[in-house]
């Protein structure tokens, strides 16, 4: 805990990143291009460097998080970053990670990028899941230090992965999400309330989510043997999910978009194999349909 860093950008989450490294003790100093927001943080402890390259010189850690990439070029271009240790915990697209982390590389700078998934108030609590990928000798060496902001991982040597598992992640919750809506809007047209449903649907989505190792296996060993159900029988299912969803009158798009997939997995010949095969669906770029 007596290990200075560094965070650079006091935003919303740049306040709660120091705030958590001031609360575990970290000597902190902080940098941000409007000051003012810096005097909170200033009069719980933290040291406000007069410029980004001077708060990068002070600790063995710096933290950058700003509005996006862009903003932490605009910021880094004009800063010497040699022999320091970057945390780019701006969210942002993989190849914007791989990018920052050659650019790093080429300066001299070990190179962490992150994502955060999680909202300020969660920041230096267990709940706070802060991903990070790039070498992992750099990770192993800060974990004690990242430890203070949340539950650190590290997802492996390529610095594009905490995004790409952030879109991943992002991807999962809304598509739970939307089938959850969707089931909501059809069962409210028996007059079923939200309420209602929830604790019905809760119990399908934990079923469904213990179904996720076994079937990543098949994936992983690119064979579908039907041993529970077939796609076709899947797909019959989905044409009475469609007709329901008309005869109901709510959004009929999610349900159409499920059968077109089945659809066409099974006219490529995939009809007998089980639902995982779908894979290839989302394998296959849109415009190569
Ligand atoms: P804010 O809008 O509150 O803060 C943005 C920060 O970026 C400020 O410090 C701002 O400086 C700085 N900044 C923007 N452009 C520049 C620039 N050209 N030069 C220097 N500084 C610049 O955003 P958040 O703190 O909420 O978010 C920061 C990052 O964290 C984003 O990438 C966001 O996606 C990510 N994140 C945020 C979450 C949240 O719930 N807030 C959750 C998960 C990730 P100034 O104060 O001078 O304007």
């Amino acid at each position: 805990t007596d290990i200075p860093v560094t965070v650079i950008g006091l935003g919303l989450m740049g306040q709660a990143l120091a705030g958590a490294f001031l609360k575990a003790g970290h000597p902190t100093t902080v940098w941000n291009r409007t000051t003012s927001k810096a005097e909170r943080l200033v009069a719980e402890g933290a040291r406000l460097a007069p410029t980004a390259g001077d708060a990068l010189q002070a600790g063995s850690l710096t933290i950058i998080c700003l509005t996006d990439h862009q903003a932490v070029q605009e910021v880094l271009d004009a800063t010497e970053v040699d022999g320091t240790t970057l945390v780019n915990l701006t969210s942002g697209s993989s190849a914007q990670a791989r990018e920052a982390a050659r650019w790093a590389e080429r300066r001299g700078a070990r190179y962490l990028d992150g994502a955060i998934m999680a909202v300020p108030p969660a920041i230096g609590t267990a709940e706070a899941v802060i991903l990070h990928s790039g070498p992992r000798p750099v990770f192993d060496a800060h974990e004690p230090a990242l430890g203070a902001l949340g539950t650190v991982v590290h997802l492996g040597g390529d610095p594009g992965l905490a995004s790409l598992y952030d879109v991943a992640g992002l991807a999962m919750m809304w598509n739970v999400l939307n089938a959850w809506l969707h089931g909501t809007a059809l069962l409210g047209t028996a007059g079923v309330d939200a309420a209602t449903y929830a604790p019905f649907a809760q119990q399908i989505a934990t079923v469904v989510a213990g179904w996720l190792p076994g079937y990543a296996e098949q994936i992983d060993r690119g064979a579908y043997p039907a041993e529970v159900s077939a796609l076709e029988t899947d797909a019959r299912a989905m044409a009475h999910l469609v007709e329901e969803s008309e005869a109901a009158g709510v959004d009929t798009g999610l349900p159409k978009l499920i059968k077109a997939m089945a659809d066409r997995s099974i006219a490529a010949g995939h009809g007998a194999e089980q639902y995982p095969v779908l894979i290839d669906e989302f394998r296959t770029p849109t415009h190569k349909k």
